[in-house]
């Protein structure tokens, strides 16, 4: 697509799923119609459910951009739907210029130099967001909208069985039927026509169906990559278990995770099985109750949003506020060393949260819901480390390997900005005393 200087690309997150592309594409529309140059664009190709809908509706499926660089020097605008975080769009995002952003999810770590339309509503999806934005403005739904909107809707909240699901959603839904013309029954009935063209992984290999719904998540600003699947038919995903583990292992340590899962949500018993790879097996047994065991079986457990994030934000609090000093050998990665006599680690996002920087946002509740304070030197200049020494007056030991990339090897960025860091440990220590 050759891109014009007038263009704003509305675009889901990578992996796009059903919500994310019938938002694009209504999103778009609603934008074309009151003025705006909008296209509709993906960051990577349909699933089976979306591909369903988009054809039961007679919608071309949009093209797949894969980066937002400037053309001919000039940046390109995006409106981003159905997520706002660094992890979850495109690489290049940082060259373009974001001017909305309609979703609802967690607020996340995307910032901006400049003021944007920014919507963010914490309803079943971002499908029934945008309803209300064509209703606001006053533009008429024709009936390949409101059959995107619906599907968007019924698939984010699983046919309103998700804890995520409001009032909101439900009205909205039957507002959309009346376009459509459907009875509750015909929505139900086209739900399961959905989930089912979606659910059928016979025959797919195990990286394509673990990619189909994943996302990388800041969980209490821990890198953790969770894939979802909705089946009807869990069996033949847990025959191939093995195939997962050894998959997911591989996965983990390429990515740096501390944790890698796969929730296989079993649409009929509403519940998920869970097969996951961690650092430390404890983080899955103090999030979801269980013993830690693989293909676990959680009850009520559908959504990821809703359910699987804040439990475990909590749990890695639990864990790493049981995590004695000694242990920090055993979840520390790669080059980084430490001496287990280190009085104050401070981790150094945390440390970092008073900085408008961009990844470092998010800091401030991980500390508060009860990380020990922790350091990461790795990547801060020698000179850095020695205003810590002066500043703190407490030892450590200066990792092996120093530079922009020694953070990354081991699962975290470098320290960018020591004295922040410096100040941020001034103010941290006060609250932090019983920890210490
Ligand atoms: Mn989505
Ligand atoms: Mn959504």
């Amino acid at each position: 697509m050759a891109y014009d200087i007038n263009t704003v690309y509305v675009s889901g997150h990578r992996n796009p799923d059903t919500d994310t592309v019938a938002a694009s594409v209504s999103a778009a529309y609603l934008k074309k119609a009151t003025g705006l140059s909008a296209v509709p664009v993906l960051q990577g190709p349909v699933n089976k459910e979306t591909a369903f809908v988009l054809e039961k509706f007679g919608v071309p499926v949009p093209e797949i951009v894969p980066d937002v660089l400037p053309v001919d020097g000039v940046k390109r605008k995006v409106i981003l739907v159905d997520h706002q975080e660094y992890g979850q769009t495109f690489e290049t995002i940082g060259e373009a210029e974001i001017v909305e952003i309609i979703d609802h999810h967690k607020i996340g770590d995307i910032t901006t130099s400049a003021p944007i339309w920014f919507t963010n509503k914490p309803l079943g999806s971002t499908c029934t967001i945008l309803y209300g934005m064509f209703r606001e403005n006053n533009v008429e739904i024709p009936k390949q909208i409101a059959g995107l909107l619906i599907s968007g809707l019924l698939s984010d909240t699983l046919l309103f069985k998700s804890p995520t699901t409001t009032e909101t959603d439900k009205k909205v839904a039957a507002e959309l039927c009346q376009i459509l013309g459907f009875t509750e029954k015909d929505m139900e009935d086209y739900a399961m026509e959905m989930f089912k063209a979606g659910s059928s992984f016979v025959g797919v290999s195990i990286e394509d169906i673990f990619h189909t719904d994943f996302k990388e998540i800041g969980i209490a600003d821990i890198k953790t990559g969770i894939a979802q699947v909705l089946t009807l038919d869990t069996e033949d995903i847990l025959s191939r278990q093995d195939q997962f583990l050894d998959y997911m292992k591989k996965f983990r340590a390429e990515k740096g995770y501390f944790l890698t899962m796969l929730v296989v949500t079993d649409i009929i018993r509403e519940g998920s099985y869970i097969l996951f790879d961690a650092e430390d097996d404890r983080i899955v047994s103090l999030a979801v109750n269980k013993p830690a065991e693989q293909a676990v079986f959680v009850d009520g457990l559908v959504s990821r949003k809703k359910q699987v994030v804040p439990w475990f934000t909590e749990a890695y609090g639990k864990l790493w506020s049981s995590v004695r000093p000694s242990d920090w050998r055993s979840i520390r990665r790669g080059s980084v060393d430490w001496k287990d006599s280190v009085p104050l680690l401070f981790f150094y996002r945390t440390a970092g949260c008073l900085q408008n920087d961009r990844k470092q946002s998010g800091c401030l509740p991980a500390i508060l819901s009860g990380f020990p304070a922790c350091a990461v030197m790795a990547g801060c200049s020698l000179k850095n480390l020695n205003m810590m020494k002066q500043v703190q007056g407490f030892s450590v030991t200066l990792p092996e390997k120093r530079g922009p990339d020694a953070g990354r090897s081991c699962g975290f960025h470098s320290c960018p900005d020591f004295m922040t860091a410096a100040v941020s440990y001034l103010y941290l220590s006060k609250c932090l005393t019983q920890i210490l």
